[in-house]
Order: structure tokens, then C-alpha cells, then sequence
């Protein structure tokens, strides 16, 4: 039985598999496409609408569409649609089953086996969220895989092979990540990455729509309704994102907006929409220099590759800005080569979890002949693929809060971090020095914090407390007694923490509890759940 890559993106998805021949290949949706809108539309209390025809609905009926809900996976929320309950998770596994109910159908064999991508900067709990959506949708999710990792595989199975550094540049519909990776016949190896996750291919989208409206405004200021009526603004934001699309291989596009009998012919050229968008283009530019000086600080400073990955990185500037800043961007399938990445990823899942424990590949034997003969492919690829590692770094950085004192002697707290973002997984700090900070202290309070948004900050609005622990029955301690500090994360982002006071040795281990995940006991309700819909595109 074959093996599927999903990417599972704000907002498109697409699935491929790994052919006989060894090939990555797209598999096409429903309704003939290669991406598929991960737009959700609850057209009944059992039924749902997967995809374009979802996404047309968005405006008109926005109670019961729900779009870019991986903006929301990990968080502990509710969308309560027809009366009944759904998680970011149930509504993403609904997603998928649709997916794989089309690839069922195209591809003609069951659809079990699978990969997920996710963003680089996912941490622990989006990551289990989105195994569960897996789950949910009744898949068996062999491994989550970094979109970008995905994307250099794709490369590294269509390239020449060889040691190389690459830079990828992914743009999508709702997303901006950046991220180094090294690619080597063994290894492919994480060095850093960034990004911005309020920007993507829908902020260019409505740059269109607000420029149509106001030329239809100002041709027709009698028309004042046009503002505010949900139906012409779908109307708009549909055609928006089509004549984005156009303007990457065209000149010019036009577009008749109506509204109560008054019609304007609005022309949009290209040179038009690079100028209402090149300050978007430009914060991109800025995160790519951002992320080439983290890399430098890791002693990488030079690129094979620069890929284009993502929907939007087919937008001509985008090839234009990174030419201008002395790269030569390659596109490969921008918005397909995450998919088809994660399907070889899935390969070399599938090869690993056949192999007997100890086995790397390497061990002379059967197990690798017989897999090669079950998969119908070479046994030397088997081996080659066996042997992949994949090596990751922690997603955002991790710290503790501090108490520290102004010139009034007021408390003012901030997040000092301890485990830096980008440090290679698995990792392990030495012991940071900390202090008590008040007089008497019998006992020490520790909060975990983690770093929410791309940038290091010690502020706190900018960090998200992740857990806490005491250290107590200690004696009446002296200010400035010091305590320990030590963070730890493992390969699949397990974080442990240790806090340990110095003059009695009391210490604390705190193991990262994921907040508000499913229980096992939600993900098998929500499976009958999900189950009972009928999900069509
Ligand atoms: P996601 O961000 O969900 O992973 P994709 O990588 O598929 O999604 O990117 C989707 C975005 O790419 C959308 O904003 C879409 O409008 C945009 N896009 C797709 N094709 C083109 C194109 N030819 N020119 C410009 N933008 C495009
Ligand atoms: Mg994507």
C-alpha cells in the first residue's frame, strides 16, 4: 500500500504519493485541481463542503464557513457550527478526510498511511494537534515533517544530490516562513528559521479589493451601499485573488464591478499591483535579511539554492526582489513541492518503521531486500533512504520569568530566555545562574515561558506562560541566593526543565505538559463525530 504526503496548509492542501517509479506526483483533487482550498463550509447539520466550493461561500454565509483554522491549531478553542461542537483539530480533520476520500477515489486504493507537514515554528502542542487531526480523520499519521524540510527533499530528489545549502522562501496564502537547511546524502539538517504568520498571499488579495472598491466608489459615489454589502465584497475579494493570480504570467487584467445597476470597468495592471503591495514585498525582504544574519551567527553564509516555495512566491516581484539582493531563485512546483516532499518523507517513514530496531539500512540482510521488494523500488534507494536523518531546532526560544526592580522599587517582571530559538535538537543548556529576589524567600516560584512571536523579546506580552512549579520548605533564604537553571528538549520537542536552589540543593523537574490537548478519549468521540458527516467537495 502506498504512502501519501499531506500538506495540510491555511490555505490550500494538496497530497501526493511516491509512484512506482520512485517519482513524487501530485495527486488532483475532486474537482480536477492540484490545491485544494482547506476551507470548511457546514452546508447541514451531516453535511460538509470541502474546498472551492467552501471557499465561495465564505462571505455569504460566514457563520457556517470556517477558514485558516491552522491559524488556531494548539489552542484551546471551540467553533460551535449547527448546534454542534468542533476543535481546530475536528475541523482540520475534516479537511483531510476529504482529501484522502478524493485521493481514494483519483488514486484508486485506500488512503491510511500518511505524513502531515507543518510550519518550522510549530511548537509541541500544534504539532500533537495536528496528529490528532490525523487521527481523527481515521489516518495513520506515520510522522509530522517541517514544510520546509519537506520542500528540500522535494529538491534533494530532483537535484543532482551533493552537499548543499539552501535557503527557503516560502510565501503562501496566509504564512511567510524563512528557513536555512543543509541537504546531504545522510543528513538534512535544520540550521534556522523565522518568518511572519499574519502575512501571506491574502494580505495582496485585499490590497486588490480595497483598490477596486475605491475606483468603483469614486466612479459611482452615489453607490454607497457598495461598502458594506457582503455580496459585492465576496464578489471582490473573488476576484481579487484571480487577477493576482493572472498578473503573475499577464500584463493587465480588468474587472466589471456591479453593484444596483452601476457598472465600472476597472484596469489593474501589473506595475499598478506591485506598487499597492511593495510594502508587503518589502517585509519580506526584511524577515530574508533577518534570517541570513541569524544563519551568519551560526557560521552559514553562503547558498546553493535559494527555493521558492508557497502559492505566492509565483508573484513576479518576489523573483525580482531576491535577484536584486544577488540570489538566483529557483521555482520547482512552488505550491506543490511541499506535498510531494512530504510523500518522500512518508517513504522513508514507511521504510524505517519496517526495519527491525537496531537497522539503519546499513545491517546486511533481508529486511532491507524484502522491503525494496515490496515497495518495487531499488535496494540501494531503500538503503539510501533508511539512512536519512533528519535534524530540527527548537522552534522558538524558552525561558523563565524574572522580577527585577525600577528606581521606585516597583516590581517589574520579563522573560529571560535560557534555551535560544534555532539551537539544534536535541538540546541541552548548560546551568544558567539565577538569583532569589526578595529578602526571607522560603520558597521559589518557576514560570516557563515561551516566545510567541518571531522576534526575541524579554517582554512579556510577547512570550506565552507554558507551565509552573515551586520549590518550597526551603530555610528563610537571603536575597540573592542563587538557583540553577537548565532547559532541555528532546528530538520530538519533549521539554524538560530543572530548577535547583544551591545552598540546599532543592530542585524542581518540570516536564512539559501540553495545554489544552485532546484527550485520547476526545480524539476517538470526535472521530465517530467526524465520521458521521458526508464530506464531498
Ligand atoms: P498555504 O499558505 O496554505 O500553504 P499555498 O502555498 O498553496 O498555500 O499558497 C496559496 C497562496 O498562493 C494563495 O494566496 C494564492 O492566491 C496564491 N497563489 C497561487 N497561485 C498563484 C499565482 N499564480 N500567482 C500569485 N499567487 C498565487
Ligand atoms: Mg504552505
Amino acid at each position: 500500500m502506498a504512502t501519501y504526503g499531506i500538506d495540510l496548509g491555511t490555505t490550500y492542501s494538496c497530497v501526493a504519493r511516491v509512484d512506482d517509479t520512485g517519482h513524487a506526483e501530485i495527486i488532483k483533487n475532486a474537482v480536477g485541481d492540484d490545491t485544494t482550498p482547506s476551507v470548511v463550509y457546514f452546508e447541514t447539520a451531516d453535511s460538509v463542503i470541502v474546498g472551492k466550493d467552501a471557499k465561495a461561500n465564505a462571505q455569504l454565509q460566514p457563520d457556517n464557513v470556517v477558514s485558516l483554522i491552522k491559524r488556531q491549531m494548539g489552542k484551546d478553542i471551540e467553533i460551535t457550527v449547527h448546534g454542534q461542537r468542533h476543535t481546530p483539530e475536528s475541523i482540520s480533520a475534516l479537511i483531510l478526510r476529504e482529501l484522502a476520500r478524493a485521493a481514494e477515489e483519483i488514486g484508486g486504493e485506500p488512503v491510511r498511511d500518511v505524513v502531515i507537514t507543518v510550519p518550522a515554528y510549530f511548537g509541541v502542542a500544534e504539532r500533537e494537534a495536528t496528529r490528532k487531526a490525523g487521527a481523527i480523520a481515521g489516518l495513520n499519521v506515520l510522522s509530522i515533517v517541517d514544510e520546509p524540510v519537506a520542500a528540500a527533499l522535494h529538491y534533494d530528489a530532483i537535484s543532482a544530490g551533493g552537499t548543499k545549502t539552501l535557503f527557503v522562501y516560502d510565501l503562501g496564502g496566509g504564512t511567510f516562513d524563512t528557513t536555512v537547511i543543509q541537504v546531504s546524502p545522510a543528513e538534512i539538517k535544520v540550521v534556522c528559521t523565522d518568518g511572519d504568520h499574519q502575512l501571506g498571499g491574502a494580505n495582496w488579495d485585499d490590497r486588490i479589493v480595497d483598490f477596486l472598491l475605491e475606483t468603483f466608489q469614486q466612479e459611482h459615489p452615489e453607490a454607497d451601499g457598495a461598502a458594506t454589502s457582503e455580496e459585492f465584497l465576496q464578489e471582490l475579494a473573488a476576484a481579487a485573488e484571480e487577477m493576482k493570480k493572472q498578473l503573475s504570467s499577464q500584463q493587465a487584467r480588468r474587472f466589471n464591478a456591479r453593484y444596483e445597476g452601476a457598472v465600472s470597468k476597472i484596469e489593474l495592471t501589473r506595475e499598478k499591483f506591485d506598487e499597492i503591495t511593495a510594502d508587503l514585498l518589502e517585509r519580506t525582504r526584511k524577515i530574508t535579511e533577518r534570517t541570513i544574519a541569524t544563519a551568519a551567527e551560526q557560521g552559514v553564509t553562503t547558498f546553493d539554492e535559494v527555493l521558492l516555495v508557497g502559492g505566492s512566491s509565483r508573484m513576479p516581484a518576489v523573483e525580482a526582489m531576491l535577484k536584486g539582493m544577488g540570489f538566483s531563485p529557483r521555482k520547482h512546483d512552488p505550491d506543490l513541492a511541499v506535498a510531494k516532499g512530504a510523500a518522500q518523507y512518508a517513504l522513508i517513514e514507511s521504510i524505517k518503521v519496517r526495519l527491525p530496531d537496531e537497522d539503519d539500512g546499513t545491517t546486511p540482510g533481508t529486511a532491507v531486500e524484502e522491503i525494496a521488494d515490496q515497495l518495487n523500488i531499488p535496494v540501494e534507494k531503500v538503503r539510501a533512504l533508511a539512512g536519512k536523518r533528519v535534524a530540527t531546532v527548537v522552534p522558538r526560544a524558552f525561558g523563565i520569568k524574572v522580577v527585577d526592580f525600577d528606581e521606585r522599587n516597583n516590581e517589574v517582571f520579563s522573560i529571560a530566555h535560557v534555551l535560544k530559538a534555532n539551537t539544534s535538537l536535541p538540546a541541552r543548556t548548560e546551568p544558567t545562574r539565577f538569583a532569589t529576589a526578595y529578602p526571607d524567600q522560603v520558597e521559589i516560584q518557576v514560570e516557563v515561558w515561551e516566545q510567541s512571536g518571531s522576534v526575541e523579546s524579554d517582554d512579556l506580552a510577547d512570550n506565552a506562560q507554558i507551565a509552573d512549579g515551586t520549590i518550597s520548605g526551603l530555610p528563610r533564604l537571603p536575597k540573592g541566593s542563587p538557583i540553577d537553571v537548565t532547559f532541555e528538549m528532546e528530538l520530538d520537542g519533549l521539554l524538560r526543565v530543572h530548577a535547583v536552589e544551591l545552598k540546599t540543593n532543592k530542585d524542581l523537574h518540570i516536564e512539559l505538559q501540553i495545554k489544552g490537548g485532546l484527550s485520547d478519549e476526545q480524539v476517538d468521540e470526535f472521530r465517530t463525530a467526524v465520521a458521521r458527516y458526508s464530506v464531498s467537495a
